[in-house]
């Protein structure tokens, strides 16, 4: 979705989505109009091609430091794909830039599911109008959330391939920019730490330009600088340290050193107002295959197991080199994979075995199943036979998804945690996402998948974690910290 100002030209189409949501109470065309092009207002509009999906405004009268969100739409047919909050996020923005220190709104008492994204943005209920909403006589809930005395952080992520700068106040995201090296390594099949560490360097200035840009904050207004300090690659991870050090010292901020894989856990604050402890939670990238259990996000992070060998996206990529497809390996797999039979081939099930259950119950093995795939192909290259690209893809990828998302369920089982929160690039796997919903639901337990933007590597859960740590009363990091490439998951702030 492309969010921009709204102007006169979009009366039409704004008018036709205000009549479909608000069918009893739409405001009239001649109302819209006043309030799009008055002095104190900001309208929204989001767009998916020429289609208009939603829009959202809020007045700000000058001198006062309370804004009012006046309405926000979403069209039907395109609810629960993270349209409202973008916009909710557009105008939050924009409610800062103003200057507002608060912002209030009414919602309707029934309409429950705006109330939710609501109390994301940090809204809480402060009040009720009776009869408020005519001709319904429903009533309207006032919510506020105060902008201030929450800290503005900046967060620079550079563990692997994604330069990653966000910009949180609180728990609100504000900005989260992410330029990624993987082109640069397509050719190599897999991320060149040298290649990574030099396109961090590139890429940081123009990131965090943006990134500030985006928030509407300039550089001296940000309370705190946060950075990944590890696990990652050494090189990139120091490209990003460097940064994070330079601008404490030029701007005089406090600065936190953060771990990457506590971070993953954190993205959820921003998609849902907080994590939800205790959780297990499964992350899988390019880099990390780590099942952890959450007792409490800044205190208590146990790793349960992790991978002995490849990582799952490193799996994916090193398996689609063998099928002749290129690199990243993880979204070719799954579109071969599409009309494929996940049963054509028995691939092995790493660590799944008795013996492995004891001393491996929650590490994970890739490697053998990349064999196994290799020998697949050549056996029956050696016979002279066609190679059944969709078949292998998608026997493959269930035997990656099948021993993630069993692992990961019995794990939520055996803790008594009735909860599962999945981060990391490969995220995105549709397989992963169909399997891991299936059987969470068919075992009651709670399925979080925060939006793809946030389980990618990326600065703004490496701010928000930081956030939460400052709300906690922990001292900042002191200038002696370094990059740490297996830093151990228990250690949340270096
Ligand atoms: P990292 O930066 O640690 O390498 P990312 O979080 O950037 O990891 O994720 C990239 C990894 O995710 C790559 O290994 C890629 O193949 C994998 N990936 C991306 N999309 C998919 C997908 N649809 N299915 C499986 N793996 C995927
Ligand atoms: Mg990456």
């Amino acid at each position: 979705m492309l969010i921009r100002e709204a102007n006169e030209h979009d009366i039409d189409q704004i008018m036709a989505l205000e009549k479909t949501c608000f069918v009893n109470d739409a405001w009239s065309e001649e109302v819209m109009l006043s309030e799009l092009e008055a002095e104190h207002t900001f309208y929204v509009v989001g767009f998916v091609g020429d289609n208009l999906v939603g829009y959202g405004g809020l007045s700000k009268l000058p001198g006062s430091h309370q804004a009012d969100i006046q309405t926000i739409a979403t069209a039907p047919a395109e609810r629960g794909k993270g349209y409202g909050r973008a916009i909710m996020q557009a105008l939050t923005a924009q409610a800062i830039k103003l200057g507002a220190e608060e912002i209030f709104l009414e919602v309707r008492a029934d309409n429950k599911v705006a109330q939710k994204l609501y109390e994301v943005f940090g809204f809480k209920r402060i009040g009720v109008r009776k009869k408020y909403y005519q001709p319904d006589g429903v009533d309207a809930f006032v919510m506020q959330t105060s902008l201030v005395r929450q800290p503005l952080v900046l967060g620079i992520e550079s563990s692997c391939d994604e330069t990653g700068i966000g910009i949180v106040r609180g728990n609100q995201l504000l900005a989260n920019v992410i330029s990624s090296s993987m082109d640069k390594h397509a050719i190599f099949g897999g991320v060149v730490p040298e290649i990574a560490a030099r396109a961090h360097l590139e890429a940081l200035n123009p990131v965090l330009n943006e990134a500030l840009d985006k928030a509407g904050v300039d550089l001296d207004e940000i309370d705190a600088i946060a950075v990944t300090n590890g696990p990652g690659l050494a090189g990139a991870l120091m490209v990003g340290i460097g940064a994070a050090k330079a601008l404490s010292v030029a701007t005089g901020k406090p600065i936190y050193a953060v771990n990457h894989l506590v971070g993953h856990v954190a993205a959820d604050i921003l998609a849902n107002g907080k994590v939800e402890t205790p959780t297990i939670a499964l992350l899988v990238s390019g880099g990390h295959t780590s099942l952890l259990l959450v007792r409490d996000l800044l205190k208590d992070v146990v790793l349960l197991g992790e991978t002995i060998d490849d990582a799952a996206g490193e799996a994916f990529d090193k398996v689609a080199r063998v099928l002749g497809l290129s690199y990243p390996g993880g979204p070719e797999i799954d579109r071969a994979a599409k009309d494929g039979s996940a049963n054509a081939i028995r691939f092995p099930r790493g660590l799944t075995l008795p013996k492995d259950m004891q001393d491996h119950r929650y590490d994970f093995s890739f490697s053998g199943l990349k064999t196994a795939v290799a020998r697949h192909v050549e056996l029956g290259e050696s016979k002279g036979e066609k190679l059944e690209l969709a078949d292998v893809a998608a026997s493959f990828r269930e035997a990656v998804v099948d021993v993630l998302v069993n692992k990961a369920v019995s794990a939520c089982k055996e803790y008594g945690i009735n909860r599962l929160l999945l981060g990391g690039g490969v995220v995105a796997n549709a397989r992963l996402r169909e399997y891991a919903t299936e059987h969470c639901e068919a075992e009651g337990i709670e399925l979080r998948i925060p939006p793809l933007s946030l389980c990618t590597d990326n600065g703004a859960m490496i701010a928000v974690l930081a956030s939460q740590l400052i709300a906690a009363g922990a001292i900042p990091s002191t200038l002696d910290f370094s990059a740490e490439s297996t830093l151990d998951v228990r250690v949340v702030q270096s």
